[in-house]
């Protein structure tokens, strides 16, 4: 089995990627001052010019840009090529405000596909595959990105899209899809459908998934594993960056290399945007090496993130990330204790109730409250009134030893809180603090 899409630069020495790095950085600085008026303004007013950037290491002294900037650019401000030269334009799902819309060359797609190509293969993927693609297409990047990379590895690609659940297993089972590519909550909700027609996780031919755009949890991950009978990746990205596959998972399933030859991350503290020191939590930022048309340097993604440097089983070399534990804007401050939805996704998880939750929070009479709507499964379901109040307790007690925390949860019958076929929305905040 190929277990490289691109083995050289993926098991490259640390001393050759650092090089590449350096050859990339230099020609990225000056390609982005001469062309990008907005960061040539950003760089002189911190008395940067390109001759100081003469290595990787010397990054430091670059400008971060923000998703502000973006909004305030938009549409062409941090175009760095001409208009004519760009073939394609994304745009970001908007789940955090305004739309950002990005722009690629040729080349640029040509790099991206690639980086979604080394983690098909990662997945175990070679041209015997059948690839069913249901991340959204059009504009979000999850789709081009997964069928662009499924081409590059020569699978079969079904460009399925999202939605239309009937239609996507129908597919799956007629033409033995063996890769699925969508976020992990609709394969959840795929396995949850699987199930409700009667087919076991042996029926299907899959045997892994590319599953990534939204925050997940370890206890979905085997829950989606255990449903599909398949093994489950993960895959990070941006918009802002490209799309999907500026990080993937390999067999080892314990975070993500970065294609660090086409993107330099770093963690910084994001109160005072100091640089931290492999190992330590703070938020990712992403430096474009090689983009041509929407090279973003310093990219705070809000993100965060751990990076780790261990040798890894499967051979690459590259740094790895931790999954994304919230977005910093995600975390929710709720009575002055900092509440992340994960977290509130792992205790229902391992305790036995669905994937299927929305958070409410509110502020009444100048005090925050949390309310929890949890589904359940039939099997869980009873009419039994003081059972329910009975689990509810339990859980709202479980989640306040993991939150610190009480929150008030309403448990509700099967099929009443609907389901997600993109990005998930879980969280409702109607203190408009913002
Ligand atoms: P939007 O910001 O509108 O959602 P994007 O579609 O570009 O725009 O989404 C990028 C964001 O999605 C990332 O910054 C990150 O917060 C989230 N994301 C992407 N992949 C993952 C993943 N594998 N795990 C957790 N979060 C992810
Ligand atoms: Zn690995």
């Amino acid at each position: 089995m190929q277990q490289y899409f691109q083995p050289e630069i993926e098991t490259a020495s640390r001393d050759e990627i650092v090089r590449i790095q350096n050859v990339k950085i230099v020609k990225q600085v000056r390609h982005v001052y001469d062309n990008v008026a907005y960061y040539r303004k950003l760089m002189d007013d911190k008395g940067i010019t390109p001759e100081d950037i003469k290595s990787i290491d010397d990054i430091q002294k670059l400008p971060f840009l923000k998703k502000d900037d973006l909004r305030e650019c938009y549409p062409y401000g941090l175009l760095a090529t001409d208009l004519s030269n760009c073939v394609r334009i994304h745009s970001t799902s908007g789940t955090t405000g305004k739309r950002v819309v990005a722009f690629y060359t040729q080349h640029d797609i040509d790099l991206w596909e690639e980086c979604c190509a080394r983690a098909i293969v990662a997945a175990g993927g070679s041209k015997e595959d059948v690839v069913q693609v249901c991340y959204g297409y059009g504009l979000f990047t999850g789709g081009s990105g997964l069928h662009g990379g499924s081409h590059k590895v020569g699978c079969l690609t079904l460009p399925m899209s999202s939605g239309n659940t009937d239609r996507q297993i129908q597919f799956m089972m007629d033409l033995n899809s063996t890769i699925l590519c969508c976020t992990p909550s609709y394969a959840a909700f795929i396995a949850e459908s699987l199930k409700e027609r009667g087919y076991g996780p042996g029926d299907n031919k899959l045997k892994a998934g590319i599953f990534g755009a939204e925050p997940w949890t370890e206890e979905m991950r085997t829950q989606i594993q255990d449903g599909l009978g398949i093994k489950a990746y993960d895959i990070y990205g941006l918009t802002e960056t490209s799309g999907p596959g500026v990080a993937f998972e390999c067999s080892e399933q314990t975070g993500m290399h970065i294609n660090e030859d086409h993107f330099y991350a770093e963690i910084i503290d994001p109160e005072t945007g100091e640089v931290l020191p492999e190992g330590e939590k703070g938020e990712l930022v992403f430096t474009a090496l090689d983009k041509e048309a929407f090279p973003l340097l310093r990219y705070r993604t809000r993100d965060i993130c751990i990076l780790t440097r261990g040798k890894c089983s499967c051979g690459r070399t590259h740094v790895k990330m931790c999954k994304p534990m919230g977005r910093s804007d995600d975390m929710l401050i709720i009575r002055g204790v900092n509440v992340f939805p994960s977290q509130i996704e792992t205790v229902l998880l391992n305790e036995g109730y669905t994937p299927n939750y929305m958070i409410y929070v509110d502020r009444k009479n100048n005090t925050d409250t949390l309310d929890i709507d949890v589904e359940l499964s039939p099997d869980q379901f009873s009419d039994n009134i003081a059972d329910m109040q009975d689990m509810e307790k339990k859980l709202a007690a479980s989640m306040r030893t993991m939150l610190g925390i009480g929150p008030k949860i309403h448990l509700v019958p099967p099929k009443t809180i609907q389901r997600s076929e993109g990005k998930a929305v879980r969280v409702i905040d109607n203190r408009k603090l913002h």
